[in-house]
């Protein structure tokens, strides 16, 4: 399951740079995620720590994208699978 900031957000700015996956972003008004992004910090941490560190707790479970472990898992490697050089998944080149 996702994460998402409600309208209590108060643009604070400590969420941000806390997201593992670069989720988090300043949209029109307040701070998002971006669910396709967010993997509520499976791997890298135990608890999500965009949760941990916002001063007015505005950043529930979003109940329209219930996911799984395992659903979290394989995005979690897909990001990181897009963030490795492109060139990592080429065949050496002859020497
Ligand atoms: S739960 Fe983790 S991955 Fe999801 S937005 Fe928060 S810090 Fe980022
Ligand atoms: S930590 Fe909470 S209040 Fe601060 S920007 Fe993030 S969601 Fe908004």
């Amino acid at each position: 399951m996702a994460l998402m900031i409600t309208d209590d957000c108060i643009n604070c700015d400590v969420c941000e740079p806390e997201c593992p996956n670069g989720a988090i972003f300043l949209g029109p008004l307040i701070y998002q995620i971006d669910p396709d992004k967010c993997t509520e910090c499976v791997v890298h941490f135990n608890e999500p720590q965009c949760q941990q560190v916002c001063p007015v707790a505005c950043i529930p479970l979003d109940p329209a994208r219930v996911e799984t472990r395992e659903q979290l898992q394989a995005r979690y490697e897909r990001l990181q699978a897009e963030a490795a050089p492109s060139h990592s998944l080429s065949p050496a080149a002859p020497s």
